[in-house]
Formats: C-alpha cells, structure tokens, sequence
C-alpha cells in the first residue's frame, strides 16, 4: 500500500516523495508517483494524558480505554501513557489492574504514574491525602500491579534519590516534578539518571535569578529532556519561547489532557476532584489548573507557531518522547519501522491516522 503523500518525516528530515506500507511496516520512502498529497509525519506520543474523550483513566475500564483510544486516535497519537496522579494507594492499584494489555486503538506505552512521591508544597491540583514521601515498598506494591514506564517525582524528598536508582535499574524513566527543589537537588537527580522533567515551570520552584530551580538546572543540562504543555495557558509565549530556544531537540510536547479533552461538554472529573471548565482552561474548584484540553496536534500547530519549524514540531511530538522514554522503535517513521503515521495536509489538519498500517482514522 502506498499513502500517496508528497512528503515524509523520516528521522527528523523532510523527504519528498511517497511512502509504502508493507504488512504494518514501512518498506519505502522516497518513492517518485503522480499528486502526492499532504505530509506522513511519525504518530504522536503523548507521555502525559490523563484522559480523553469523556474518560477519566484513573476510574475507567476497558470500554473507557476504548473510547478515550478513538478519540486519541483523532488527534494523531498513536501511542500514549495513561497517566495516573497522586490517589491513594488502592484507588492506583485498581487504576493500574485496569490498563488494557493490548489496545485496540493506539499503542499503550505503559503507565505514567505522576505521584505519590510528590512535594507536599507544589501538589498543585493533586491531592494532599494521597501524597506520600518515596517509600520503598509502596513503589514494589504499584510497580507489581501494572505495567509502569515513566514515574513523576520530588527529587529533594528523603530516600527518593534511592528510588530514582531503583527505577532506573528496571528500565522506568524518571522525571522530575511537582517538585521544590533547587538546581542543586535537581542536578543531583540528573547524575543519578532521572532523564526528565515533567511540564516545565508548572509545579515547580520559580525560576530564580539566584537559586534558578530545577526549570534552570534542566534548561542547561543538554541529557534532561523538558516536557512543556503548550496550550497558550500553562506557558506565558515568552516562557514557551525561551524553553524552545534553550532546548529545542529535547523539548517533548504533552498534552496534560482531562477527560474533558475531546469531550461534548458535560462535567468531568481527575480522579476525586470534580474539574471546571472555563474559556480553554480546566482547574479544580480552588481555582488551581487542573490538566488540560490540549490535543497532541494543537501543540505541534502551536510549536509551529512559535517559531519552531515543520519538523523540529512534528518531531516534539513523536520522536523527541520516544527518545525520553528510551524506546527506539517509537515515534519514527523510517523502513522497517512500525507503520504508525498520521498525514497531515498544508495547513497541519489530520487527514488520515495509520497504527501498525492499519487506516484508523480517515478524514
Ligand atoms: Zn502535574
């Protein structure tokens, strides 16, 4: 099968010409034929998506996972990690049991669970009664319940440098997050291999001109990759910019999404806390932001906007992801590769979405 598109993304690279799909896989690019249209750019990989579609993953089940994968699908990903916040321990366990083993919409990753080992002062929309200081044993207990690929953590908290070790040593991606640590502390994760840092600037220590923060450790450090939520709400354009010119290549788009992402109207909530949605921002009832309506295709478009080009967006949004989380054979599209590839017409509008070769979503 061929797309019968004008140009592809192949590793970074735009190369005109069209693409062939052989048995879910890529076998050519590059190839010469008559009005190719549009651009194959690698399926999204979205490390951060809370919910989706009306579906809260953190009390959802197989049928949830379902519907929130379709509407996934709609908006380019071809890969994700349901993301589970700080919640007590056996509301995780049961959030974990019930991640599908094979999905039949996109590709899930595995679980990001952002919490409990959080800093009590940058909990933001988390709540307080499920935060824990790192404890050893509860992180046996979740790990043993699901498959998990990437943990948020306070790297200053007591023992959590312990954890850090541990969780590299199984092949888990550390980021660092709803933290208040200082660049020191932060640097101090880094060198233990904590690889990332979830939404800069969100849930952290301010940037300080004197004590600048695990935003200004990270910003420096050319092995950290930088999650950003770039929906115009969570990032001034100014800070989005810095960040992009600071570290572009190692920028990872997010979406931070909530069940009211892609849903018809109607009240959602994140876990216990009932959410509100008002003019494009989601916040809990104290008025703190609660996630976001974000869509992996509205970040790449706002990338874009921001200065980035064509391909240094589309790639924060697949390949840079995959890089962060150590998965090689994600987020590309080249031969021999998966064919999950999502084609894009001029103006970045979705008009086909491709898992495993598979036409999943026709515009
Ligand atoms: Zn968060």
């Amino acid at each position: 099968m061929r797309l019968g598109v004008e140009a592809a993304l192949v590793d970074g690279l735009l190369i005109r010409g069209d693409v062939e799909i052989v048995d879910g896989r890529v076998t050519a690019v590059g190839l010469s034929g008559p009005n190719g249209r549009g651009i194959a750019a690698p399926g999204f990989v979205d490390m951060q998506v809370n919910g989706f579609g009306g579906v809260d993953f953190l009390e959802t089940d197989e049928d949830g996972y379902r519907r929130a994968g379709e509407a996934l699908l709609e908006t380019g990903v071809t890969s994700f990690l349901p993301t589970l916040i700080t919640a007590p321990e056996d509301d995780l366990l049961a959030a974990l049991a019930e991640v599908p083993r094979d999905s039949t919409g996109p590709r899930i990753l595995g679980v990001h669970l952002e919490g409990p080992f959080l800093a009590a002062r940058r909990l933001g929309m988390h709540r307080a009664a499920g935060r824990r200081d790192p404890d050893a044993a509860l992180l046996e207990r979740l790990l043993a319940a699901g498959s998990v690929r990437m943990m948020t953590l306070a790297p200053e908290l007591p023992g959590a440098l312990d954890l850090i070790d541990d969780l590299v040593a199984r092949g888990v991606t550390v980021s660092c997050g709803h933290s208040d640590a200082t660049a020191e502390q932060a640097t101090a994760a880094f060198d233990r291999g904590a690889r990332m840092v979830t939404h800069l600037f969100n849930a952290m220590r301010p940037f300080n001109h004197r004590e600048p923060g695990m935003a200004g450790a990270a910003l420096v450090r050319d092995d950290v990759f930088v999650e950003i939520i770039l929906d115009g709400i969570h990032l001034a354009p100014a800070t989005a910019a810095l960040v992009w010119r600071a570290a572009a290549g190692r920028v990872a788009l997010v979406t931070d999404a909530v069940a009211a992402a892609s849903a018809d109207g109607g009240s959602y909530s994140l876990g216990s806390v009932e959410l509100q949605v008002q003019d494009g921002a989601v916040r809990a009832p104290e008025g703190m932001l609660a996630g976001s309506l974000l869509t992996m295709i509205e970040a790449v478009r706002n990338l874009h906007e921001l200065g980035a080009s064509l391909e240094d967006a589309l790639s924060a949004a697949s390949a840079v992801p995959a890089r962060a989380l150590g998965l090689p054979d994600v987020g590309r599209l080249g031969i021999g590769l998966p064919a999950d590839v999502v084609v894009l017409d001029d103006s970045l509008k979705i008009e086909s979405v491709f898992v495993g070769g598979e036409a999943r979503v026709v515009a």
